[in-house]
C-alpha cells in the first residue's frame, strides 16, 4: 500500500476539513473561515508581492495583505532578508537589544503623539495595555467607544465591536462580565455631541476610537470630528485614545493624527509596525508612559516584546515607508482603483466606495455610509455573492463587507486594472 500525506497532496477543501478537526472551526481568527460570504477558504501556500497562491494551484492579486501589515508586498525582499539575518543571531532573549531601540526611534520620530513607546506583540495587547493605562492616569473606569469599532479582543472592547465581531453578529461575546461590559458606553461614530453628553454626565476615564474606522468597512472622520473630541477630552480630563494598528504606517508615516492634524493622548499601533511579525505598541507623552512599569506602578510585561526578529522585520519596514513617497504612490493606485470601481455605468448603481489612501471598502448601497447604522443598511448578501465572484475571477477580498480592502507597494497598475475588469464582471454576475 502506498503512503498518502494529506498535508502535501490535498485541496484547501481537504485540508479544511482536517484543520476541522484539530483547530476551532478550522482557522485561528473567526472571519478567516468565510462564514459571512459562503464557500470555503483557500488554503495559502506562499505569497510574492502583489499576489496569494493557494495550494489547489491558484493564483490571486491579494487585497487582503494579512489584513493589513503588507504593505510593502508579501516577501517582500529587503524585509526577508533582515528577517534571515537577524534570526541566525538569535530571535528572543528576553534582554534590551539595539532593534528595539532602533524601532523606537522610528515610532517616535514618525508619530506625532509619541515620545515614549512600550512594544507588546498584537494590537489586541496594545489596547488592553493603553486603556489600563488611562484607567490608572485618571482614578476613573468608565469609557467610551463607537459602535462598530473594533479594539482587539480584551473584554472592554467587545461590546457593539466591529471586525470579525461584527461579521458573525455577535458584538457582546459571552464569556465578558456584565459588569466590565457596563463600564463601556458606546456611542454612534461620527456624533461628537452624543461624545460631549456623555462627557458631562459621567466621569470618563477614556475616549478611544478608531480615528478613520475601518473594521465596520472603511469610514473616514467627518470633517472637524476628531478636533472636537480633543477638545471635549482635554475639558473632562478624559484621556483620548487614537487606536491606529490599523491605519498607523498605512495612512502616512505619522499614520492618521498627521493626516488630520489631532494629537491624542495615547496612540495603539500594530499590523504595519511590526512588518508582517506579531508586533503591537502603545506610546504618548513621557509623562503618561512613565506611569508603566518599571517606571511607574501600572503593570505590563511580555516574554516576546521586543524580540529581535520582530523589532528588526518592523525597523526595515518603517525605514522604507519614512519618506512618504510610497504613500504617494498608494494615493494615487488607491485613486485609479476607487474610480475605477465606480465607473461601472449602470452596473455600479448602488455602489459605493469609501476610501483612504490604500484603505478602500466597496458598500452595496446608494447611502453614504458614516457610521454603524449605514455600514449595516449596505447589502451584505449582495457582497458575499460578490465576493465568490471576485476569488473565482482571482481577486482575492477580505471575506466579508465590513473590512478594509488594503493595496500595498507592490501592487500596479495592471493590478488595479485586472481587479477593476472582474469587477465589471462580478456586478453582471451578482
Ligand atoms: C487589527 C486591529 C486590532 C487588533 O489587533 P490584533 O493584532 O489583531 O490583536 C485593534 N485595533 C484595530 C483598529 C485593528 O484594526
Amino acid at each position: 500500500m502506498t503512503s498518502y500525506d494529506p498535508m502535501i497532496h490535498d485541496s484547501s477543501r481537504g485540508l479544511l476539513a482536517e484543520a476541522e478537526k484539530c483547530l476551532v472551526g478550522g482557522v485561528n481568527s473567526p472571519v478567516r473561515a468565510f462564514r459571512s460570504v459562503g464557500g470555503s477558504p483557500p488554503f495559502i501556500d506562499r505569497g510574492e508581492g502583489s499576489r496569494v497562491f493557494d495550494v489547489d494551484g491558484n493564483e490571486y492579486i491579494d487585497l487582503v495583505g494579512s489584513w493589513g501589515p503588507l504593505i510593502l508586498g508579501h516577501a517582500h525582499p529587503a524585509v526577508v532578508e533582515t528577517i534571515v539575518k537577524t534570526a541566525g543571531r538569535g530571535t528572543s532573549f528576553g534582554a534590551p537589544c539595539r532593534q528595539e531601540l532602533e524601532l523606537a526611534r522610528m515610532v517616535v520620530s514618525l508619530v506625532p503623539s509619541v515620545e515614549k513607546v512600550r512594544f507588546v506583540c498584537s494590537g489586541t495587547e496594545a489596547t488592553m495595555s493603553a486603556l489600563r493605562l488611562a484607567r490608572a492616569a485618571t482614578g476613573r473606569t468608565k469609557i467610551v467607544k463607537m459602535a462598530g469599532h473594533y479594539h482587539g479582543h480584551g473584554d472592554s472592547f467587545l461590546v457593539s465591536a466591529g471586525s470579525g465581531a461584527l461579521t458573525l453578529g455577535t458584538p457582546d461575546s459571552p464569556g465578558v462580565p456584565p459588569g466590565l461590559a457596563a463600564e463601556t458606553i458606546v456611542v454612534p461614530f461620527n456624533d461628537a455631541a452624543a461624545v460631549e453628553q456623555v462627557l458631562r454626565e459621567h466621569e470618563i476615564a477614556c475616549v478611544i476610537l478608531e480615528p478613520i474606522a475601518g473594521n465596520m468597512g472603511v469610514v473616514p472622520p467627518a470633517p472637524g470630528y476628531l478636533q472636537r473630541l480633543r477638545g471635549a477630552t482635554l475639558a473632562a480630563g478624559a484621556v483620548l485614545i487614537f487606536d491606529e494598528v490599523m491605519t498607523g504606517f498605512r495612512v502616512g508615516p505619522g499614520g492618521a493624527q498627521e493626516r488630520y492634524d489631532v494629537v491624542p493622548d495615547l496612540t495603539t499601533m500594530g499590523k504595519v509596525i511590526g512588518g508582517g511579525l506579531p508586533v503591537g505598541a502603545y506610546g504618548g507623552p513621557a509623562a503618561l508612559m512613565d506611569q508603566v512599569a518599571p517606571s511607574g506602578p501600572v503593570y505590563q510585561a511580555g516574554t516576546l516584546a521586543g524580540n529581535p526578529l520582530a523589532m528588526a522585520a518592523g525597523a526595515v519596514t518603517l525605514s522604507l515607508l519614512a519618506d512618504g513617497e510610497i504613500f504617494e504612490r498608494l494615493e494615487l493606485l488607491g485613486s485609479r482603483l476607487e474610480d475605477g470601481l465606480k465607473t461601472t455605468a449602470s452596473a455600479g448603481a448602488g455602489l459605493r466606495v469609501q476610501r483612504v489612501g490604500s484603505m478602500l471598502t466597496l458598500f452595496f448601497t446608494e447611502d453614504e455610509v458614516n457610521n454603524l447604522e449605514s455600514a449595516t443598511a449596505a447589502d451584505h448578501e449582495r457582497f458575499g455573492r460578490y465576493h465568490a465572484a471576485m476569488l473565482q475571477a482571482g481577486i482575492y477580498l477580505p471575506p466579508s463587507g465590513y473590512e478594509a480592502w488594503f493595496l500595498s507597494a507592490a501592487h500596479g497598475e495592471a493590478d488595479v486594472d485586472r481587479i477593476v475588469e472582474a469587477h465589471r464582471k462580478a456586478l453582471d454576475q451578482t
